[in-house]
């Protein structure tokens, strides 16, 4: 791609690479016959970029990329990335395992949209477990755990579930629950104009169409168009309840191309987090039980004899399963987790949106020259690297990217979707989502109201923060609320789509293309200044509306 003598990124800060200059003007036709007197490129390489003893540390909004030449549309951009040393996705979007971003819900999603959801463990290991089952027992369009009810229930749990839930079409089992024996459906109309407290078994239509366990999810959705029903129940052969078909799901249950699918299962690719105490052990047993493809041992600092051991002794047990170890962000941290045998390194200590690491604790490093000092290390023994933290827009991606990194992982940009744990409420106005860092004190004494999962559940999970002596809870993380950002399966392919098109203005066609003239000096980059930050912000209006995408 480049065109220099010395593309090659070799620090050079005299103007030699220059031609010198005649007075008399050259002709157009000449331009680029004249820029090939230069010898590098405009702008500096990667690795002059990143000169941290020049530079300092850096994090995304330091510096940009400067403009390649396109000659391919947007939409020829692949984004198709190695997370681990065996798992390649068709986007390189992480969720964080946190109870405020991902559970079942997100993991579906995001892996359905072409990325990687990594399911939090400030839960118990049963529970843990039970969210990954969902996530590698998915099928799309079929809903695997509807609201039931059984035939001592009363209309007034159908006006309930209506108000709170938003639909009425309820399945009746003998159980009151998924699994049992089908006894039929309520509807809407079953329950209109009826006292609250009518019993179910005098309402119940048992006259109810259905499919058999197994069926296409096309032959389900012609079913359910030609019954002209709201709802098609499927059973097994003895007539339990298995799932749910919904008419009015009928015009989402599309395709996904770019799925994250494990290629012999055709199930979809979960991950999950783990700590590196004893009883972490015991949950990844559960967790692998029930499907786990990757497994995220989450501590903020991974170069710890604890974490070392831990992935030692996955490696062992568990030699088909995938670890991301971290997190880290020198080369000495990464050698040792390498050594021990990470397939993937997660890279980032106090970049969090919710993160107070670096303040508390004056450890921690930028987050761009981290991403860029661990990729390079250990892109030589081909283990793929994960940006976390510090995510806050579609340039922050690509930049994560172009410094060697295989994906990022997003925390706060994903909280505030429909798809992220918890309920929406009003705070000043706005529609908002709880988010809170895992190393709040909120997160470690489980006492946010509204994140199913911290409600009801003992105080095991707090343990892991801690060692045994410590009786002082010191916070690295702080716990507040994000904008309502809508659906996953809106927000994602903006992710993708933006993502395409800031590739394509570098002047590349791949995330593997992306990295490669980076490293070779193709792609050039600049550092901003403060005013040149400034300029390149919304500035000068009286006011403005930002949409971000339609
Ligand atoms: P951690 O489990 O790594 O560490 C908590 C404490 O437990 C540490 O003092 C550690 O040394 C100790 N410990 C771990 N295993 C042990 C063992 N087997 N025996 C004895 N002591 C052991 O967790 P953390 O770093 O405090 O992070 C907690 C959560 O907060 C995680 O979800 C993490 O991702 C998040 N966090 C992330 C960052 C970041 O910058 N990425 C920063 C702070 C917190
Ligand atoms: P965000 O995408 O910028 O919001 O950052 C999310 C990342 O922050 C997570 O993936 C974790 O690595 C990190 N993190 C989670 N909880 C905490 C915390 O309490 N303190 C510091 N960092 C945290």
């Amino acid at each position: 791609m480049s065109p220099y003598i010395n593309g090659n990124g070799n620090a050079d800060s005299s103007t030699s690479h220059m031609p010198s200059r005649s007075s008399k003007p050259l002709s157009p036709a000449d331009a680029l016959a004249t820029l090939k007197e230069y010898t590098r490129g405009d702008g500096l390489s990667l690795h002059e970029l990143m000169d941290s003893r020049k530079n300092g540390g850096l994090t995304y909004n330091d510096f940009l990329m400067l403009p390649g030449h396109i000659n391919f549309p947007a939409s020829a951009v692949s984004l198709q990335t190695k997370v681990t040393k065996n798992i390649v996705l068709n986007t390189p979007f992480l969720s964080s395992p946190m109870d405020t971003v991902t559970e079942d819900r997100m993991a579906i999603s995001l892996a359905l949209h072409g990325g990687l959801g990594v399911i939090h463990h400030n839960c118990s290991a049963e529970q843990q477990a039970a969210f990954v089952r969902k996530v590698k027992k998915f099928e799309n369009g079929f809903i695997t755990d509807p609201v039931c009810l059984g035939p001592d229930g009363t209309v007034g749990d159908v006006l309930d579930i209506k108000a709170r839930l938003g639909f009425c079409g309820v399945p009746i089992t003998e159980t009151g629950k998924i699994g049992g024996k089908l006894i039929g459906i309520v509807t809407g109309r079953d329950v209109q104009f009826r006292d609250p407290e009518t019993p179910l078994r005098s309402v119940i239509t048992t006259d109810v169409v259905t499919g058999r366990a197994g069926i296409a999810l096309d032959e389900a959705n012609t079913l359910l168009r030609d019954s002209k029903k709201g709802k098609l129940p499927i059973v097994d052969a003895d007539g339990n309840l298995v799932s749910l078909v919904a008419r009015s799901d009928l015009r989402k249950n599309q395709n996904y191309p770019l799925a994250s699918k494990v290629p012999e299962s055709k199930q979809l690719y979960c991950g999950a987090a783990i700590g590196t105490r004893p009883a972490d052990k015991d949950r990844l047993k559960l967790l692998v039980e029930a499907g786990l493809d990757v497994v995220v041992i989450d501590s903020s600092q991974g170069n710890s004899k604890f974490q070392i051991e831990f992935v030692q002794w996955i490696k062992e047990t568990y030699p088909k399963l995938d670890v991301i170890a971290g997190n880290v962000v020198t080369r000495e941290q990464a050698a040792q987790l390498i050594a021990a045998g990470a397939d993937a390194l997660r890279i980032g200590m106090g970049s969090g949106s919710i993160c107070i690491t670096q303040e508390v604790m004056a450890v921690g490093r930028p987050q761009g020259t981290a991403v860029f000092a661990v990729s390079e290390f250990a892109s030589r023994f081909g283990v793929p690297t994960i940006a976390d933290g510090g995510i806050g827009n579609i340039g922050h991606i690509a930049k994560a990217l172009a410094l060697g990194a295989s994906a990022v992982m997003m925390g706060g940009l994903l909280a505030g979707t429909a798809e992220s744990p918890g309920e929406y409420f009003y705070h000043e106005g706005k529609r908002v989502k709880l988010y809170r860092g895992m190393g709040s004190i909120e997160a470690m004494e489980h006492t946010a109201k509204g994140v199913p999962s911290a409600v009801g559940i003992d105080n095991a999970a707090t343990a892991r923060y801690f060692s045994e002596a410590d009786t002082v809870k010191v916070a690295q993380g702080v716990s507040g609320d994000v904008a309502d950002k809508g659906s996953i399966t809106k927000f994602v392919p903006y992710l993708y789509t933006g993502l395409q098109h800031s590739l394509q203005d570098a002047g590349v066609q791949s995330v593997t293309e992306l990295q490669a003239e980076s490293r070779s000096g193709g792609v050039r980059y600049e550092l901003r200044t403060a005013s040149a930050q400034v300029e390149g912000g919304v500035h000068g209006l009286n006011s403005y509306t930002k949409r971000l995408f339609a």
